[in-house]
């Protein structure tokens, strides 16, 4: 395969999770009887919910027997789990989506790196900063790069969106002019790696923006379960005019352990139109069609089983579990003096590390001195430097021992 642009080499996030397991491991060979307290990378450690257990097995049962034999799923994802989601995450919601804009596949890291083919190559596109990497590497790798700049590891021909505490995390409209204006703007929030989120008014003056510029809003909503305040949309569509603009990404990752199982799906309103006039609904349906070829049966309705009320339940006691850990965090880190954003609405905790200290100094006090590894913010972009990020994954008890150890630091 021609690669659009071997500078994709040079990323940024596969350089910063290959750094910190580089460092660790370095550390674990130097103190071999250290015990490590990872608070860095953002997977779950809590087993997947018992009726998600009990569908596996009766989907895999269904694999024995002749009549319930499945083969191929469909491209674009079964019926009954594309009927559930609409249901349950958008018509409950009073937001109108139907079954068939539901696009299901192995997850959102996968849908928010390819869902940049189905724009034209010289699109100019916006991230934020920090940012989740997978956003900006994709479209490095599809050759929206410019030049690239080695003190701040940026792109020119992309624009980055300072989220910082200044602005509470909310990135600033871009410009308005024809020549400027981003065709395409990815937004996460609740935020990867910052925790912070944005009001439901804050998200409408972006789909209002949209709108004006004819800018598509990629809304990356895989932190969505962790929401606890009213005034947080939880997903774009209940904005108004959201479905001329935006395109959502959802995921079972974070909220139902699925992980390791694989599932996500992308949403697009048929209404939904490119800079050129394009339906972009027909052409997700033609890529995907062509380059994947369904979601496992059995995973599916692993996912179907997430909306059964049992289901329901128990998701929301594994993310109430990993709230406690983020609350504990939060609060503990507070106490001690640092400055935390996030932790209230998503499982990160972002923090200010102390004094003057970079993000990977602050990664080598924690390690060297607590036996704690967290994320240094400044891999996730230059707004990231001088913050560091520690997720609420753990157990309980390994959180309250990580928070002992910093406090004695
Ligand atoms: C974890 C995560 C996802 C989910 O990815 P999956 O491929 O569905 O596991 C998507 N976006 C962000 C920002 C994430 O942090």
């Amino acid at each position: 395969m021609m690669l659009a642009n071997p500078d994709y080499l040079r990323l940024r996030g596969s350089y910063l999770f290959s750094t910190v397991a580089q460092k660790t491991r370095a550390y674990t060979e130097a103190h071999p009887e250290a015990e490590i307290i990872r608070l860095g990378i953002g997977d779950v450690t809590q087993p997947l919910p018992p009726a998600v257990i009990e569908a596996l097995h009766k989907a895999v049962e269904e694999q024995a027997h002749a009549e319930t034999f499945r083969g191929y799923a469909p491209d674009l994802g079964y019926p009954f789990l594309r009927h559930a989601m609409a249901e349950n995450d958008y018509r409950a919601r009073d937001c109108q989506i139907e079954d068939d804009e539901i696009f299901l596949s192995d997850g959102a890291k996968s849908d928010s790196a390819n869902i940049q083919e189905i724009f034209a190559a010289d699109s100019r596109i916006a991230v934020t900063d920090p940012v989740y990497p997978v956003y900006v590497d994709s479209n490095v790798m599809a050759g929206r790069t410019g030049t690239y700049r080695e003190e701040t590891g940026t792109w020119s021909r992309v624009t980055y969106l300072p989220c910082t505490a200044e602005n509470g995390f909310v990135p600033a409209l871009p410009a308005e002019g024809p020549d400027e204006a981003p065709d395409l703007i990815y937004l996460c929030f609740p935020n990867n790696p910052t925790g912070t989120t944005i009001t439901k008014a804050q998200l409408q003056e972006w789909v209002d923006y949209a709108n004006r510029t004819g800018a598509v809003i990629l809304f990356d909503s895989a932190y969505e379960a962790y929401i606890s305040e009213p005034d947080v949309p939880h997903t774009i569509y209940e904005c108004e005019g959201a479905r001329t603009c935006a395109i959502e990404l959802r995921s079972f990752s974070k909220n139902a352990g699925f992980t390791g199982l694989r599932l996500g799906a992308v949403v697009i309103p048929k209404e939904l139109k490119d800079k050129n006039g394009q339906a972009l609904h027909p052409l997700w349906a033609r890529r995907h069609g062509t380059k994947y070829n369904g979601a496992p049966y059995i995973v599916q309705r692993a996912g179907e089983a997430v909306y059964t009320p049992e289901g329901k339940a128990q998701v929301r006691a594994l993310v109430d579990g990993y709230m406690k850990n983020a609350r504990f965090i939060r609060e503990s880190l507070a106490g001690m003096g640092y400055e935390v954003y996030g932790g209230v609405n998503s499982p990160y905790i972002w923090l200010r590390t102390s004094g003057e200290m970079t993000s990977w100094e602050f990664f080598d006090r924690l390690l060297e001195g607590a036996q704690v590894v967290g994320t240094p913010g400044s891999g996730f972009g230059p707004r990231g430097e001088h913050y560091f990020r520690l997720t609420a994954f753990g157990t309980y008890e390994k959180s309250v021992e990580a928070m002992e150890r910093i406090r004695r630091l």
